[in-house]
């Protein structure tokens, strides 16, 4: 062993393994974002699976429920409804109370009777036509609310141009 190789031998051996060091140190760290990049991946995933069979049983569930048939009406999709931000309470309760069929309306007085009252013959107690009084009625045919159905028409025309061209049963929709 010539005198210069000794030499480079005991320097390698005195000092820090620094190969070791840059692995463990340095490639040690890029190892442990990985995994935790890896882990949140694998996390984010599972979130969007379990999102994605929740909307599915979802969609399911307003589908196959006779008591949603309005609300499936109203809402297709699986996100937050603008009416939510109505900052006053009572207005948005009642939107709330309107589109899940949580009110005294026939068509769901109906529904609680000691013998429940097929669904076509909930009719309107105000009217004299005999029409099943479901939300659809009374929000577009009621003839009591006519002046305050003709205020509210008006005014939603104001902001949506279209709506005044709207099939009636999309009016209703666009509630
Ligand atoms: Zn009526």
């Amino acid at each position: 062993m010539s005198l210069q190789t000794k030499k480079r031998a005991c320097k390698v051996m005195s000092e820090p393994n620094t190969s070791l060091a840059t692995s463990i140190f340095i490639n040690g760290t890029d190892w442990c974002l990985n995994l935790t990049a890896a882990r949140r991946s694998a996390i984010t995933e599972a979130v969007n699976q379990s999102k994605t069979l929740y909307i599915d049983e979802w969609n399911k569930c307003i589908q196959r429920e006779p008591k949603m048939r309005t609300y499936r009406v109203f809402k297709s999709n699986f996100e937050k409804e603008t009416y939510l931000s109505i900052s006053n309470i009572k207005q948005r309760n009642a939107m709330s109370r309107f589109r899940i069929s949580a009110h005294r309306l026939a068509i769901e007085q109906g529904r609680y009777k000691r013998s429940p009252i097929p669904v076509d013959q909930r009719y309107c107690p105000h009217c004299p036509v005999q029409t099943v009084e479901d939300e659809y009625h009374f929000l577009m045919e009621y003839t009591k609310y006519e002046c305050k159905r003709k205020i509210m028409m008006t005014r939603i025309e104001i902001l949506c141009n279209n709506f005044k061209h709207l099939p009636p049963r999309d009016k209703f929709i666009y509630f």
